[in-house]
């Protein structure tokens, strides 16, 4: 059987070009990603990034609120279990992407939890190939891979990973190694702040390593982290050097002053949290579609979904290097479900 909608991906994009595509009775298949080792070092687990964060507070829909009694009703038992109970002020975000993913399967789409490791996009149909070796072909293809977060690429980064190095608060910042203890996150974006500001739960101190002397952060975001009396920013500063044993694993970060290139300073800390951007994913692509000069998926016919292939349609961070939210993702798979759709009436496929 040749599929007519296989969309790679799931995270708010994937599942939302999912919903609107099996509601168009296209019989759409997801390909949520594998639950692997490779996966959770990459940060690409099924259900993308908003899995590895808190509370969602600007996706619409969720205001403050309890909604216990709701989530209960709307996810199964065995998936409501393993999400962290959080202060209620809306929704988590593995809450949010479970209600999609839920809302995606009412409608009739199927799930499979695997990668597709290839594609070959040279023919029509496409001809893809899982991770655990399935092969098979589809008409269309809406590529909804997301992105992940980048590290400094130091050498004691990659020393350290796991043993007090991490580019996620959320998932790895309870850990016993973390508590009372000072740490260290690098960037000034969002990310940064989310991740110090939900660090000082934990954390003795948090120090926040930045390169420039302002924030690239949203204001209200900023401004929580500034007035955070646990955190200390250190501005006009870069990551030299992640600093421990072999035993202890991280022990602290030594910084250096981009304004005075001889002047560094120790800081001891039990964990380095990198919070630096993202990389979107498409090596399965292996190039084959044209990306701009940052490796995101080129929209050749913006504000379409269409890429360089006929027929291959992105959805979210993967091509988004400009929002980069949870609705510009789900309004971005809406389209490329529209688009999809469109193109294989075009082409009279039922
Ligand atoms: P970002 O906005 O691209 O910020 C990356 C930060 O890392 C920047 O401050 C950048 O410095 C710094 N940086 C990049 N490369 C670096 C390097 N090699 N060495 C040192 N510093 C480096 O990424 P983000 O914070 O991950 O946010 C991505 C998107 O997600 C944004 O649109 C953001 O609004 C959104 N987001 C939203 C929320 C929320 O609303 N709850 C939470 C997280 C993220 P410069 O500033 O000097 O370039």
């Amino acid at each position: 059987m040749t599929e007519r909608v296989t969309i790679i991906g799931s995270g708010p994009a994937g599942w939302t070009a999912a919903i609107y595509a099996a509601r168009a009775s296209l019989e759409p298949v997801v390909y949520e990603g594998a639950f692997n080792e490779d996966n959770r070092q990459r940060g690409t687990l099924p259900l993308g990034q908003l899995a590895l964060t808190t509370e969602v507070e600007n996706f619409p829909g969720f205001p403050a609120g309890d909604l216990t009694a709701y989530l209960d009703s709307a996810i199964a038992e065995d998936k409501r279990r393993y999400m962290a109970p959080h202060e209620k002020r809306g929704v988590s975000g593995p809450e949010l992407m479970e209600l999609m993913r839920q809302q995606a399967v009412n409608f009739g789409t199927r799930v499979v939890t695997d990668d597709i490791a290839s594609a070959d996009l040279s023919q029509r149909p496409f001809r893809l190939r899982t991770l655990s070796g399935e092969e098979f072909e589809s008409h269309t293809i809406i590529v909804a891979t997301g992105a992940r977060a980048n590290y400094l690429g130091l050498e004691s980064e990659e020393r350290f990973r796991n043993m007090g190095v991490s580019a996620c608060a959320v998932c790895d910042g309870a850990l016993p190694r973390f508590r009372n203890q000072p740490l260290v996150v690098v960037g000034g974006g969002d990310s940064a702040m989310e991740e110090a500001t939900f660090l000082t739960k934990y954390a003795s101190k948090v120090y926040i390593v930045h390169r420039r002397d302002q924030f690239r952060a949203s204001r209200i975001m900023a401004e929580r982290a500034l007035n955070n009396e646990k955190i200390e920013v250190k501005w006009n500063s870069v990551v030299d050097e992640i600093l421990g044993t072999d035993d202890q694993g991280v022990t602290g970060v030594r910084i250096r002053s981009v304004t005075d290139e001889n002047h560094t300073e120790e800081l001891q800390a039990a964990g380095y949290f990198a919070a630096i951007g993202h990389t979107p994913n498409t090596d399965f692509l292996s190039g084959q579609l044209e990306t701009k000069d940052n490796g995101y998926i080129l929209w050749t016919q913006p504000p379409g979904t269409q890429t360089s292939v006929d027929g291959v349609f992105a959805a979210g961070d993967v091509a988004d290097d400009r929002y980069k939210q949870a609705i510009t993702a789900a309004g971005s798979g809406c389209a490329a479900a529209l688009d999809a759709e469109r193109w294989l009436a075009a082409q009279g496929i039922e």
